[in-house]
């Protein structure tokens, strides 16, 4: 059976710890999308680690962690993870990589900042981890296979030709130091020493998983609204985030997906510019941020202060819809036990019209949300297993949030610990 894990919002929705979960129960955990530019918080016996490019599976003896084609591969980002793992004692877990995932280049990262630099006060405040520049040779078709390093000759002559591209543009876009081929290639010679025993036809081993009738995990990173065809463009990662990316990224059949665990917040949180209609500001703002402590005071990958709002109904009803959501689990309930009131955003106001229906970048700009305040709780729900045990105005909130998406959540988490989860239904 293959599952997916995604967000329906911007990113941040506490994947890891879910993802870490349902880990448990699976053989294998792939990552399909993005890179090194979000990461999971994942806290165990082990101990705290925010994961970047590895699978959450990674702390299961008995899981296999795959880095599907569709992902952005840094491979001494990969390696140092990997060590990072191994100086906490965590055992050597199996890793596959596959050899059509292809390889973020060192000068990626550097294209990255340059353009940051160069649209100054413009930018999409990217992570610059590379991202953008390595999906866009992606699809130029000048990126760099993990296969391809096993080719030498062919390999050598391919990165001359894209450092003669790559120079026009560091020197007279951005003035800055041209490439060297040679060092490039020598980098490239090491990139294989590190990456050589990873790497196998991960679509075939899944083909054959899939036939045995293995339990596999697909893992999203960010969520629903920072996807490029769906979400709030430009202002979005560079591949997709959507489950139905899933099959692609990892390279199984579509039909395979029969589930989709899509994770929500129980309030709004995202890194990074972009429209962001309930986001709450100074005192207000501070104070949820501090109190989300674990759960978000900092970007797991950024370190920067993450952007705080209310509940956003009608993001989050789309966000499930697009990534096809089959059930819901809400996290981080319990940091709003402090409130006497809770806003939950049930509309936009748009050019004096109110809307349920998540728009277009353009119009997102000018809605503002229309809000309708439920009751707080007023105390701690950590530590609560049974459902019936949560508090009424806890259960009303998360009724009226069920009611507003129109998908079941199945999933209540109260805590950041893999144990501190609800099962609703
Ligand atoms: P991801 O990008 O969706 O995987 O999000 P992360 O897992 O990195 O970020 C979510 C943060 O929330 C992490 O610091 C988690 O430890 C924390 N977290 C997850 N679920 C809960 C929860 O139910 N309650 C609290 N307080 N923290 C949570």
């Amino acid at each position: 059976m293959v599952r997916a894990i995604v967000g329906a919002n911007w990113g941040d929705e506490g994947k890891g710890k879910i993802t870490d979960m349902l880990a448990a129960e699976s053989d294998i955990v792939i990552r399909f999308q993005g890179g090194s530019n979000a990461g999971h918080t994942i806290i165990n016996d082990y101990g705290k680690f925010a994961l970047h490019l590895l699978p959450s599976g990674v702390f299961y003896n008995h899981t296999t962690s795959i880095i599907g084609n569709g992902v952005a591969l840094n491979i001494p980002y990969l390696i140092n993870e990997l060590k990072s793992l191994e100086e906490k004692n965590v055992p050597a877990p199996k890793i596959l990589v596959s050899d059509r995932a292809q390889i973020l280049m060192p000068y990626h990262m550097l294209f990255d900042a340059y353009e940051e630099e160069r649209l100054a006060g413009r930018s999409f405040g990217s992570t610059k981890s590379g991202i953008a520049p390595f999906y866009s040779d992606k699809y130029a078709k000048i990126g760099f296979q993990v296969s391809e390093l096993f080719d030498e000759e062919t390999l050598k002559e391919k990165i001359k030709n894209v450092c003669v591209q790559k120079n026009v543009i560091l020197e007279h876009l951005y003035h800055k130091p041209a490439l060297d081929p040679d060092e490039l290639f020598a980098t490239m010679m090491e990139y294989k020493e590190m990456i050589s025993p990873y790497v196998c036809d991960t679509s075939l081993y899944l083909y054959n998983a899939i036939k045995e009738g293995k339990n596999i995990l697909l893992e999203g990173q960010l969520g629903s609204l920072k996807d490029p065809d769906h979400g709030i463009y430009p202002m979005v990662t560079s591949s997709s985030t959507l489950a139905a990316y899933g099959a692609i990224g990892a390279g199984i059949p579509p039909y395979e997906i029969k589930s989709i665990t899509t994770v929500v917040k129980a309030y709004s949180s995202a890194v990074g510019a972009g429209a962001f209609v309930s986001e709450i500001f100074g005192d207000e703002a501070q104070e949820l941020r501090v109190r989300g402590g674990d759960a978000g005071e900092f970007g797991a990958t950024t370190g920067r202060p993450r952007r705080m709002g209310w509940f956003d109904a009608v993001a989050t009803r789309y966000g499930c819809r697009i990534q096809g959501a089959t059930e819901v689990a809400l996290t981080v309930l319990d940091v709003l036990g402090y409130l006497d009131e809770i806003p939950i955003c049930v509309g936009y106001e748009i050019d004096g019209e109110v809307t349920k229906d998540f728009p277009t970048t353009v119009k997102l700009s000018k809605a503002k949300p229309v809000y309708k305040v439920m009751p707080g709780w007023k105390c701690e729900i950590r530590g609560i297993k049974n459902y019936d045990d949560l508090p009424e105005n806890c259960k009303a909130y998360i009724d009226e949030i069920e009611k507003e998406i129109g998908v079941p959540i199945t999933l209540v988490s109260n805590g950041p610990r893999r144990d501190e989860i609800i099962r609703r239904k």
